[in-house]
């Protein structure tokens, strides 16, 4: 299993950045892992539209969303010009009800996947992948994500510190965890976010193998994120690079 990094900044890229963005793959199956802005360029550097074989929004907030705008008319255009014979599955939450609502009419590009009304265990197969979905505490919905394949990833999406995602994220091979902030930044982002040390303190609850943190808010020293995530998980954590794969 492979994972590429797209982008990782929040809510806004530095210079030539991206906002949320992964693909993962395994064997020749390609998953979407939020689509911030800057993300579909990103993506075709590494894949054609018609590999795309399925999307996973952890949630509506622009630096997770945007480019699904582009990507509706990527995947429509290539339908069209006889490129590609199929929609493609996007898993999403349906608020807020006014974003979800203008995706909902993309039906020529999506196979619309709502996630909160999936069976209750929220356990879906994608492509060949267990994906699973566990809601996050954040100002409004929001999915944490399992994708199991020969290894098993898990994405924090946007989310305060919480048991389900200890839960979900317990023994994972590779955790891709948000780092909003620093220590300084505790008190502000202590409903919606989690500050690169408790990553690390979250990680190490799960008993993650390896922690990658992301989601950097562009201003920040990306060396003292890191150092403080070490701090919390006891470990080296690896940085989210734009470009780069990691393999698990
Ligand atoms: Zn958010
Ligand atoms: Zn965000």
């Amino acid at each position: 299993m492979q994972l590429t990094t797209l982008g990782c900044w929040a809510p806004y890229p530095q210079p030539s950045g991206a906002c949320s963005g992964y693909l993962l793959q395994e064997g020749g199956r390609s998953l979407l892992i939020d689509t911030g802005n800057g993300v579909l360029s990103r993506m075709l550097q590494h894949i054609e539209i018609k590999e795309l074989d399925a999307i996973l929004i952890s949630h509506l907030h622009p630096d997770h969303l945007m480019d699904i705008y582009s990507l509706r008319h990527a995947i429509e255009a290539a339908n069209l010009e006889g490129r590609m014979k199929r929609v493609v599955p996007l898993f999403l939450p349906t608020g807020p009800v006014e974003d979800f609502n203008r995706i909902k009419g993309f039906t020529k590009a999506f196979d619309l996947q709502i996630i909160d009304e999936l069976p209750a265990s929220r356990e879906v197969n994608v492509a060949g992948f267990t994906v699973t979905f566990t809601p996050g505490k954040h100002n409004l919905p929001v999915y944490s994500i399992s994708v199991t394949g020969s290894k098993r990833f898990v994405y924090s999406g946007d989310t305060a510190y919480n048991q389900e995602l200890i839960k979900l994220a317990s023994g994972a091979d590779l955790f891709l965890c948000e780092a909003s902030g620093l220590d300084k930044d505790a008190e502000y982002l202590k409903e919606n976010h989690l500050t690169a040390r408790q990553a690390g303190e979250l990680a190490k609850a799960a008993g993650v193998k390896r922690l990658m943190i992301t989601h950097f808010y562009p201003e920040y020293a990306l060396s003292q994120l890191q150092s403080q995530a070490e701090q919390g998980f006891g470990q080296s954590v690896e940085l989210a690079r734009e470009g780069a794969t990691v393999t698990l």
